[in-house]
């Protein structure tokens, strides 16, 4: 009946749409005043050799903790900041505060090749014509060589050919800086764009690592994103990495390099310092 008798007989059945417009509303205010005030933290999650068991970077995940109903999962601020365009001065918080957090990081310690630092960028961000610019200031500020930044993109900005991002992305791969593709499998675009931009880094989703070994077919479908990337000279990182057994099959197939529980969670800076230096001169995930 709801259905047939018009709108405003519709609205009254269901009051609980205005209650979540208006709890979007206040996330909204609030998410405003949180981005003015920096109430924004980041944590690191490492990235590890599988076959040496070193770190060779760190993702930089984001973190609101200061909220009235506890943690907001960054899934859901991030795809509201995305909405609005609050994601403009949010991400542009992430890149400065990552870049200064990793190259303090790189300060103490000795190794070669200092740890780099992995920043996740929206889609929008990506689109927006003042983002190289805060690359560069990010980069300028914090004395991070591009060499030490990769960006994460995921597949739907890379739906179709867009001048824009093809320029964009070899501008910032002349720079030094690496290119990664998030979550790679879960996405609608087709392999084509593996050809057409200027890709580095494979990360391959979860899901297709969570059954493995157990499940045939997944180890079949990781096995060819790996040979795949091979092929074309890209290197793999496998999100996710929850137990040995996946680890090992991972190294055995070829796959350079995972993240996940097994190895650490996402870190404070403090804590990320502890496990970078616990063997500054041996591998730290044996
Ligand atoms: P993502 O970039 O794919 O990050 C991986 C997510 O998996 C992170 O969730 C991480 O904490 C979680 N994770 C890592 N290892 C494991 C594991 O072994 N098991 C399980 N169950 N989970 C693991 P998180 O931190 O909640 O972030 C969720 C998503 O939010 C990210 O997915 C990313 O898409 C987005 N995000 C986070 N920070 C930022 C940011 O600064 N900017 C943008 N644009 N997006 C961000
Ligand atoms: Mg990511
Ligand atoms: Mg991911
Ligand atoms: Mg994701």
């Amino acid at each position: 009946a709801a259905k047939t008798s018009g709108k405003r007989q519709w609205r009254r059945f269901r009051p609980e749409l205005r209650e979540n417009m208006a709890k979007r509303h206040d996330l909204r205010v609030r998410l405003g005043r949180a981005i003015e005030e920096e109430e924004f933290s980041l944590l690191y999650q490492p990235v590890v050799d599988l076959a040496a068991g070193e770190v060779v970077g760190f993702e930089a995940l984001a973190r609101w903790p200061h909220t009235r109903r506890g943690l907001v999962s960054p899934l859901q601020f991030i795809a509201l900041a995305e909405e609005t365009g609050q994601i403009t001065p949010l991400g542009a918080w992430v890149l400065r505060n990552a870049a200064a957090d990793i190259a303090r990081l790189q300060s103490r310690t000795a190794r070669p090749v200092p740890p780099y630092v992995s920043v996740n960028v929206s889609a929008r961000q990506w689109r927006d014509t003042g983002f190289l610019g805060e690359v560069r200031r990010s980069l300028d500020i914090s004395g991070l060589r591009p060499e030490s930044l990769q960006l994460e993109l995921t597949e739907s900005v890379l739906v179709r050919r867009d001048d824009h991002i093809d320029a964009l992305l070899r501008t910032l791969k002349n720079m030094g800086i690496r290119i990664a593709v998030d979550d790679f499998g879960t996405g609608f675009s087709s392999l084509r764009y593996l050809r057409d931009f200027p890709i580095d880094v494979l990360k391959i989703d979860k899901t297709f690592i969570d059954d493995i070994p157990e499940e045939p077919r997944q180890v079949a479908l990781v096995e060819g994103i790996i040979r795949l990337a091979d092929t074309l000279g890209l290197q793999v990182i496998a999100e996710g990495v929850e137990g040995q057994a996946q680890r090992e099959l991972l190294t055995s197939m070829g796959c350079g390099f995972g993240q996940g529980f097994l190895f650490a969670p996402p870190m404070d800076l403090g804590e990320s310092e502890t496990v970078l230096l616990r063997h500054d001169d041996a591998p730290t995930f044996r």
